[in-house]
């Protein structure tokens, strides 16, 4: 089946007592047996949850991986793939990561005994220079959070491949929809279902996808361990708003395909960072590795600080708040915003500057969209 069929049905049946077609919500904390040590697949929901369940197969599916677990957040998801490590492991990682994966590596599992090497990934020998004795994963964003910079996910693999490191894609930007990274070799997939998955900004979630069973089998012992799972009902809400992720990623993408063009012509700006553009560096891996470019826009406006502001300020259907990947469309500051948890001499070496904007395009009309644009550099 191809993925606009999968996104629809993957992991739902219809629910055998009643015939419901939706996926029910089971609400439980716990379930009954049917004999001493007879259950009917599940016991306790922190373990498994037949809503959850039915989202964890679909994600998997539409990865193309072994397995899916859905968390409660992103970074739920993110700290029980980094509890696959212990004390004195290595980990090299992208240096324009979301900011709060940043935060994670940097202020919480530093203190936990891992070491980390942030670098950018655009060269194989600078990665396998910074290969140790004691690494063991490598951890890849692309497109990049917020400057959308491109990854070369087969160069990344190669290299794990012949050092033997496990690989880690946060897809969360680009969906199985236009990327999926197992299919390129990578072990686990992280996402932040907050995003595009669930793509209607009234959830927060996070799912892991593996790809190998020893992983699967450690990810789900993490899971229940730690108690980092999704609950039944925003477990729902992502599995529905899945169903229409294809035209969503398709139309969000038009529309950020006109906005970036747009911005680029425009005088008060000084630089568009979008990989559908031929400017971007990472153009042609993008158009090589991904099936769409997604939506997510980053610019450079001229006039510093206090056009930055007045630009925030003027926005009227572009809401300024942080996320991205929803119907609806947002503005944010990534300096004072979502890569505020990164030091500032670490955010300016890696590019994120104080006049840089992203803006992540909704499926309002774009006419409507560029107007609102074009009145906010105005002011
Ligand atoms: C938002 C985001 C996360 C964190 O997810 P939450 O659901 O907010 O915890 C991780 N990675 C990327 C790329 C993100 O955009």
């Amino acid at each position: 089946m191809r993925f606009e069929t999968l996104a629809i049905h993957s992991g739902r049946q219809p629910d055998p007592t009643t015939g419901a077609l939706a996926t029910p919500i089971y609400q439980t904390s716990t379930f009954v047996f049917e004999d001493v040590g007879v259950t009917r697949g599940y016991d306790y929901s922190r373990t498994a949850n037949p809503t959850r369940k039915a989202l964890e197969n679909c994600i998997a599916e539409l990865e193309g991986g072994k397995a899916g677990f859905a968390f409660a957040t992103g970074m739920a998801a993110e700290t029980t793939v980094m509890h696959l490590l212990k004390a004195g492991d290595h980990v090299i990682s992208g240096d324009d990561i979301y900011g709060g994966t940043y935060r994670l590596f940097e202020e919480v599992m530093k203190d936990f005994g891992l070491e980390f090497t942030f670098l950018r990934m655009d060269d194989g020998k600078r990665i396998e220079e910074a290969i140790r004795p004691n690494t063991r994963m490598i951890w890849i964003e692309t497109p990049s959070n917020p400057l959308l910079n491109i990854i070369d996910i087969e160069m990344v693999v190669d290299i794990a491949r012949r050092h033997n490191l496990m690989t880690v894609a946060d897809n969360t930007f680009p969906t199985p929809y236009f990327l999926r990274p197992i299919e390129y070799g990578v072990d686990l997939v992280v996402h932040s279902t907050t995003k595009y998955l669930n793509g209607h900004c009234d959830v927060v979630g996070g799912a892991v996808v593996t790809n190998t069973d020893e992983l699967t089998e450690r990810v789900q012992f993490l899971l229940n361990a730690l108690g980092t799972c999704a609950s039944p009902f925003d477990c729902w809400l992502v599995l529905r708003g899945i169903k229409t992720l294809p035209v969503r990623m398709m139309r969000q993408e038009e529309n950020a395909a006109q906005v970036a063009a747009y911005l680029e012509k425009h005088p008060k700006v000084e630089k568009v960072f979008y990989p559908g553009l031929k400017s971007h560096p990472g153009h042609e891996i993008a158009m090589r590795q991904m099936g769409g470019f997604g939506s997510v826009v980053s610019f450079e406006i001229e006039g510093g600080i206090e056009a930055v502001n007045s630009f925030l300020r003027s926005v009227t259907i572009f809401s300024l708040a942080e996320s991205l990947g929803g119907v609806d469309s947002l503005v944010e500051h990534p300096a004072t915003m979502s890569h505020a948890s990164m030091p500032e001499d670490v955010r300016r070496g890696v590019g994120i500057t104080d006049s840089l904007i992203r803006l992540s395009v909704g499926l309002e009309n774009v006419d409507d969209l560029i107007e609102d644009l074009a009145q906010a550099l105005e002011s």
